[in-house]
């Protein structure tokens, strides 16, 4: 099975219809030639209504983390994103997003990494994504494994989520931008030069 397949049954896919508040609508952006995989949790609602990985706020501080332009990002093969869930799971009603439908990373994760060999860096964007490709390598909480994020290079990059409400966190831990993000800078214009 080719990449193209697989992203077009990933495309087709309606396993969580029912389950969610609205018509599955998978999001996903990768290509052959993607080199740094973003692994976050779940599209968000602008994304579910733009199609388009990261088209928000989140996005805005992500590539800022990345050093990279918002048409760049879109532009280049060599960045691609695959979260741990396509589909926009929808709100809880205290505000924030339900968690990913376990079911799409048991899905579709290991076909499409299969079919990505040229990864050489995955930001795993929030404790999903870590607990996903880290499994007991984690530490006990997101914090301690973002702070251990040496342990886990070159190949893993752990990462506070860039939305807004861990804007608290970013200041309770201004490590992340002044060490883990430069990092982050350094490797991405590495792997687009
Ligand atoms: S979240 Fe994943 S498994 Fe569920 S419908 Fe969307 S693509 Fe399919």
């Amino acid at each position: 099975m080719s990449l193209s397949r697989v992203l077009a049954d990933i495309a087709d896919c309606r396993a969580c219809a029912g389950e969610l508040p609205h018509e599955p609508r998978p999001v996903v952006r990768v290509f052959p030639e993607t080199r740094l995989l973003i692994c976050g949790q779940a599209p968000g609602n602008r994304v579910h209504q733009s199609g388009l990985p990261f088209t928000d706020p989140s996005g805005d501080r992500l590539r800022t983390w990345m050093g990279v332009g918002y048409e760049q990002f879109y532009a280049d093969r060599r960045l691609g994103v695959a979260a741990m869930a396509f589909c926009f799971p929808g709100t809880n009603p205290k505000g924030g997003d339900y968690p990913p439908p376990k079911r799409c990373a048991e899905l579709w994760r290991p076909a499409l990494l299969r079919h990505l060999p040229k990864v050489e860096l995955t930001l795993l964007v929030g404790g999903y994504a870590q607990a996903w490709a880290l499994g007991d390598r984690r530490k006990a909480t997101m914090t301690e494994t973002v702070a251990a994020w040496a342990d886990y290079a070159p190949a893993y990059l752990p990462m506070p989520h860039p939305s807004w409400r861990n804007t608290a966190w970013l200041k309770r831990n201004p490590w992340f931008e002044d060490e883990v993000a430069p990092y982050l800078r350094r490797r991405v214009a590495d792997i687009l030069s």
